[in-house]
């Protein structure tokens, strides 16, 4: 029998066991399941979203609406192969469906396929260059990419359009620091935060254009914040950690890197600069635990193995520093700074034969590095061995290291005071003494300025 449709009035067909029940025609029927599917979907609950989708195209397969809005309930449910097999029914019922090319396009994106995602999003804007979304997609796209640029260009087309995109304003700022244009990123932002106050990555990204900037009480106060929206942040424990490090308050630095490592227990760099910090506080045992750590996850990092080296040798362990030398140099024959440690090591044990070779195979390697020469130099003034020091060679090598670094490493200026003290120029080295500690970073001025009492003491 027919009916008139109550929303429509058109006139049905309908079966005559349902002629009570049908007061709709399939199409408008249809069209009520589709919006209470996108109600449910903007209500987060996309389980019984896809419910309503699905009695909607039970009554219209070729609702194209209906499949589009299924789709993308279902990539927010991570079913990414039904998810696209919906965008394309989609576009194969309606070939300029600008809305399903973007749909489709974020799924992409969230499998990392970009020259697909960017594909989809170019149909989206060929049909439809309004939607802002589907620029900022696209720059987000081409950003991840690699392609700066062409990037900036989508985002700024985003923003030109809404000025309310604060995902827009984010991925722009990233653009921005990548192409190195901080005042710009910084302004990005502010846009961002502005937008939505509540963002941790947003601080933190600023925070991290800051630490480029030097401006490390912008940063801190940009960390903290981060934190603060999210405590178990990982990676803004990290660089705040960082952060304390670069100011010298290695206490603090520490206390950061343990939350990070508390949160990720994977957090390689993490371990390896909390190491350094507790090297650098002598606190060499434990600093020598986080480089077996940093070994364990990384097998092949000839860095770990050369610290942990250190850490052992300042323990006094030579033995076990030597085999981690080795092995930092087996796994990098350039890795100068083991061969630096194990001729230390060496040194140590009064094997001065063998620590010699290891400086000269350091120079031979590195020929351009201030760091070689500088640790050859510091071997003939302060070798142990009294008999073996030779204040002409130290001072040579010194002036060598100095050179390569323009006289601006406090270490080196330090070799070259330390070796006109062995030659018994106290003048000489007082001179080169003060100068390195005008360089010296905050945890070693201490250390330059006691042996800059001792020099003065000499001299007089
Ligand atoms: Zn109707």
């Amino acid at each position: 029998m027919r009916r008139a449709c109550t929303t429509c009035s058109r006139h049905f067909d309908v079966a005559h066991q349902d002629a009570l029940a049908a007061v709709q025609c399939p199409a408008c029927e249809a069209d009520g399941y589709n919006r209470r599917g996108i109600y449910l979907s903007k209500q987060g609950d996309y389980q019984r979203a896809v419910a309503e989708f699905d009695q909607a195209l039970r009554l219209v397969p070729a609702h194209a609406q209906a499949s589009n809005n299924r789709g993308y309930a279902r990539a927010a449910l991570r079913l990414y192969d039904r998810a696209v097999a919906d965008f394309d029914h989609a576009i194969k019922l309606d070939p300029r469906f600008a809305a399903a090319y973007n749909n489709r396009g974020l799924v992409h994106m969230a499998r990392e396929a970009y020259a697909e995602a960017i594909a989809d999003f170019t149909a989206a804007l060929d049909f439809d260059p309004a939607i802002a979304l589907a620029w900022m997609n696209r720059g987000f796209a081409r950003s991840a990419q690699g392609l700066f640029q062409e990037a900036l260009a989508d985002l700024d087309q985003a923003i030109q359009l809404s000025g309310k995109l604060a995902n827009a304003f984010h991925n722009r700022g990233f653009v921005h620091t990548a192409l190195g244009d901080f005042d710009r990123a910084l302004a990005d932002y502010d846009a961002e935060i502005l937008l939505k106050g509540d963002r941790p990555y947003a601080y933190y990204n600023r925070g991290f254009v800051y630490t480029i900037l030097g401006n490390f009480e912008r940063a801190l106060a940009d960390f903290d914040c981060a934190i603060r929206l999210k405590p178990n942040f990982a990676a803004g424990h990290f660089w705040r950690g960082d952060l304390y490090r670069a100011r010298g308050e290695t206490e603090h630095a520490v206390t950061n890197y343990s939350a990070a490592l508390m949160h990720n227990p994977a957090f390689l760099v993490a371990y390896f600069h909390r190491g350094d910090a507790l090297h650098l506080m002598g606190r060499h045992a434990e600093a020598a635990e986080d480089f077996s750590a940093t070994i364990r996850l990384d097998p092949k990092n000839p860095a770990a193995f050369s610290n942990r080296g250190q850490a052992r040798a300042a323990q006094g362990e030579f033995v076990l520093a030597i085999a981690d030398f080795d092995e930092a140099l087996r796994l990098n024959p350039k890795y100068l700074h083991a061969y630096h440690g194990r001729g230390l090591a060496y040194a140590a044990q009064n094997d001065h034969d063998r620590a010699v070779i290891d400086h000269i195979e350091a120079i031979r390697l590195c020929p351009h590095s201030a760091e070689a020469y500088n640790n050859f130099a510091r071997f003939w003034a302060s070798c142990p061995d009294r008999g073996r020091r030779d204040a002409t060679m130290a001072i040579e090598l010194a002036q060598q290291a100095c050179e390569i670094s323009a006289r601006q490493d406090w270490s080196c200026l330090t070799t070259l005071a330390a070796a006109h003290a062995e030659n018994g120029d106290f003048a000489e080295a007082i001179r080169w003494s003060e100068r390195a500690l005008e360089l010296a970073p905050p945890l070693q001025k201490h250390a330059v300025r006691e042996t800059l009492q001792d020099l003065r003491g000499r001299l007089s």
